[in-house]
């Protein structure tokens, strides 16, 4: 079976990303969501991206409204779903919604359409049986800023055909990500699994008062030769987000150390207003952080 037809239900942030990433390599993508308001932030969400991607990849106009052609935008789930070969669920990070999502789409739907889920944190098994067909459901999990960060992770979990497996990551080529393959089920798939750690370990040095923040991300740059340390990265996700990870496995655990860095957050920035490069102060200021600035390594 061929992929022509992409449904991307949930057309939030990333939701608007994916569907725009797939107009623009071909595919015919309709945008579903629940509500219109949504939808209409979508569209204008598109123009902005369209831009973007123009600016960032210099991509001719043509191309770019090309993708504007192919994608039609409904709250209409029975008409949306007709014809899909592919959906993308970008719903809410909220299992007992994403099961609810994907059994509604199981009647619409036909049965050749492959069930994709975007979630960043949820396991495949715990929706798996709710989308009434596990073994054409699996993950296939983007970055934000998906035309640049052009990172695609499919996993499968015990349930996926092998084929439908292999099908999404040429998918994944076809619409432009460097497909990355989870052969078994990880919560965090491969970069948040290195990624949060990091991120952890970062904070501890800093709440411990072993080092500035400033210090731990000159190490990391000049020592890995990479753009932005650890804190830049916090700032990058957003603090709020950061916060309620490190809170949510501090309870989890009971790791007396995750739950300090989780109050220190709270207390220096989340409840200041300070929540990284969205709200212009985190660790740093935007849109000049001192981590760019000449001099910063040296
Ligand atoms: P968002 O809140 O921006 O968008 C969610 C959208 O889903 C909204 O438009 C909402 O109206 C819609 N929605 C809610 N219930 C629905 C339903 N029953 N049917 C159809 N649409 C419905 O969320 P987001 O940041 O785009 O995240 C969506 C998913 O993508 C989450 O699972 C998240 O973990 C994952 N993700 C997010 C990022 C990120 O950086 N934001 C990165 C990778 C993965």
């Amino acid at each position: 079976m061929e992929i022509r037809r992409v449904l991307v239900v949930g057309t939030g942030t990333l939701g608007s990303q994916i569907g725009f990433q797939c107009a623009l390599h071909g595919f015919e993508t309709v945008m579903y969501d629940v509500d219109e308001g949504a939808l209409e932030r979508c569209e204008a969400a598109h123009q902005k991206i369209g831009r973007a991607v123009r600016a960032d990849l210099g991509t001719p106009g043509e191309a770019i409204a090309a993708a504007h052609v192919r994608l039609s935008y409904t709250t209409d789930l029975a008409g949306a779903a007709a014809e899909a070969d592919l959906v993308s669920e970008s719903v809410p990070e909220d299992p007992g919604l994403k099961r609810k999502v994907f059994a509604q789409l199981g009647e619409p739907c036909p049965s050749r359409t492959i069930f994709t889920t975007n979630s960043s944190t949820l396991l495949l098994s715990d929706m798996a049986e709710a989308s009434g067909r596990p073994e054409r459901f699996l993950a296939l999990h983007f970055a934000n800023q998906i035309w640049v960060n052009n990172v695609a992770e499919i996993m499968r979990h015990p349930g996926t055909d092998p084929e439908v497996f292999e099908q999404v990551v040429r998918f994944a080529r076809e619409i432009g990500m460097v497909p990355i393959r989870l052969e078994k089920e990880q919560n965090g798939y491969v970069l948040n699994t290195l990624l949060v750690p990091l991120l952890g370990a970062a904070l501890s040095l800093v709440v411990n008062g072993v080092a500035s923040h400033e210090d731990v991300d000159r190490t990391w740059m000049i020592a890995m030769k990479v753009p932005m340390g650890p804190f830049g990265t916090l700032d990058l996700v957003g603090l709020q987000t950061a916060h309620d990870i490190t809170a949510y496995w501090a309870s989890r655990s009971g790791d007396e150390q995750s739950r300090r860095n989780a109050a220190f957050l709270k207390e220096h920035y989340v409840d200041r207003g300070r929540l990284g490069v969205a709200t212009g102060e985190g660790f740093y200021t935007y849109p000049d952080p001192a981590f760019r600035r000449p001099g910063f390594l040296d």
